[in-house]
């Protein structure tokens, strides 16, 4: 499957507030459904909505949060976290509240965790059914610095204004553009990380030119390949030629972390003939821990097995057993003394930088995911029956996305890795760390 990132994807743009002040209301104006209930009671279970919009040609989708932003328990930390977490994910807020209550507890909660986010913030005052009042009731949360609009939804009134103000303020819908990733180059001493630089700098097909904003004693190099631009990241340290003498795994494991930490992808270079060991595991962990793209690579196979078959099956068994938490990694084989694999390794590291860039249009992605839990639902927690309600994807590289369901403490671990490995195999995110949180939705 081609990761060409032409998709595009519309801003997600969610409405949050206490229960009952308006939230489906707005929704269900702005959306134009009728058939979602608007009950008048505090405490009403209802699903996530989510529902595309297309107004005055910006498209967005809307995101009625229901159940994650009512919790009365928004006070207590964990529920923070995820609210917070989720609202990470969006482009946009609409924080709805209830003119007639005024400020409560709760609203200076939502608007702090909100506010908090960066995002563009918008408060609406809903319930200002006479005109005259508006000023009275939005002098409360003047204090607060953000947009405000007054609103009557149930007299359609202040809801052009929340458009406007989403038109306004949504980016362009999302074309991920990828330039320039970082490489770090990591492993034991003497597997011939510096000989893999220089093979890789010192080839024909690269052209180390002067890339503005580089300069000459800068401990990383820039790059191109196939017309690609790279940045190699602390080759300064792994060029150095008198770094034998301070070769000790521990300054070496030092600075990988460094260099781990700058870095988009990361090679993890092991010795072939030899395979990886409990170390490069470790190396691996700081890897995964720092939510990294990872390519391990095979170096010295000019010595391997003369059956190369035989020899790659071997390594890819090492793989599996040694980084048992992680075993489809991406594994490419090179030879730094005869120049092999080069050419695939940096194949490999296009395709890991696409899978990073990964993005999926929020619709897509509920469909797919609906679909594989019909087929295999969550086994029942207890005597809880496990439902999921939406599914997004957050900002975060590797692609990560979060799960709503009633019960996230219900989720086992081999249900999330039966839903990662149905996710990688259908959008060919093998060999990518992705991540799927589960939070609380009622
Ligand atoms: P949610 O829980 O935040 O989604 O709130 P709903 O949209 O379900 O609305 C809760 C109640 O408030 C319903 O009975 C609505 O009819 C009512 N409501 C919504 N907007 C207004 C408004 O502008 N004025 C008045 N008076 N009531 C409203
Ligand atoms: P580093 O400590 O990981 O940077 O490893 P070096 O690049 O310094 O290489 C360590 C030793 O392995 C040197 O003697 C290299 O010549 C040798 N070496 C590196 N890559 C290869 C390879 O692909 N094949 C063979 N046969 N030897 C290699």
């Amino acid at each position: 499957m081609s990761q060409e990132m032409t998709t595009e994807f519309a801003p997600k743009v969610a409405i949050i507030g206490r229960p009952n002040v308006g939230k489906s209301t707005l929704f269900n104006i702005i959306t134009g459904t009728r058939k979602a209930v608007v009950k008048d009671q505090a405490g009403v279970t209802r699903d996530i909505m989510i529902a595309p919009v297309e107004v005055w040609g910006k498209q967005f989708d809307l995101i009625d949060t229901g159940g994650i932003t009512e919790a009365g328990d928004i006070f207590s930390k964990l529920i923070k976290e995820q609210v917070t977490d989720f609202l990470h994910s969006v482009d946009l807020i609409v924080a709805v509240m209830d003119g007639r209550s005024g400020l409560l507890p709760e609203d200076r909660d939502i608007i702090r965790v909100a506010k908090q986010t960066g995002k563009p913030f918008l408060l609406v005052i809903n319930k200002v059914d006479r005109v005259q009042d508006d000023d009275m009731f939005k002098a409360d949360f003047y204090e607060f610095g953000v947009d405000i609009v007054s609103a009557s939804f149930e007299q359609r009134r202040g809801v052009s204004d929340v458009l406007e103000w989403i038109t306004n303020n949504t980016p362009e819908n999302q074309v991920v553009i990828q330039e320039g990733l970082n490489i770090a180059i990591v492993g034991k001493p003497n597997v011939g990380k510096s000989s893999i630089c220089n093979a890789i700098l010192g080839s024909n097909r690269m052209i180390v030119s002067d890339i503005a904003g580089t300069t000459i004693d800068s401990v990383d190099t820039p790059l191109v390949f196939n017309g690609k631009r790279y940045n190699l990241v602390d080759t300064a340290g792994l060029r150095k030629s008198a770094k034998r003498e301070d070769d000790l795994e521990i300054i070496s494991a030092f600075k990988s972390q460094e260099a781990i930490r700058r870095a988009n992808i990361v090679i993890l270079m092991v010795d072939g003939t030899i395979g990886p060991t409990d170390q490069d595991a470790r190396i691996m962990q700081a890897i995964l821990e720092d939510h990294k793209g990872v390519i391990v690579v095979a170096n010295k196979s000019d010595l391997g097995n003369k059956e190369v078959p035989e020899y790659r099956k071997t390594f890819r068994e090492q793989v599996e057993r040694v980084f048992h938490f992680f075993t489809d990694v991406h594994v490419v084989f090179t030879s730094a003394k005869t120049n092999q694999g080069i050419e695939d390794l940096f194949e490999m590291i296009e395709h890991v930088g696409n899978q990073l860039a990964f993005r999926i249009p929020t619709a897509e992605l509920n469909d797919f995911f609906f679909e594989t839990i019909r087929k295999a639902p969550a086994p029942v927690w207890g005597t809880t029956n496990v439902k999921f309600y939406y599914v997004t994807q957050t900002y975060q590289r590797p692609p990560a996305f979060i799960a709503f369901a009633n019960s996230p403490d219900g989720v086992t671990n081999a249900y999330r890795r039966f839903l990662i490995k149905n996710m990688k195999e259908r959008f060919d995110l093998w060999g990518m760390p992705i991540r799927i949180f589960c939070m609380k939705s009622r």
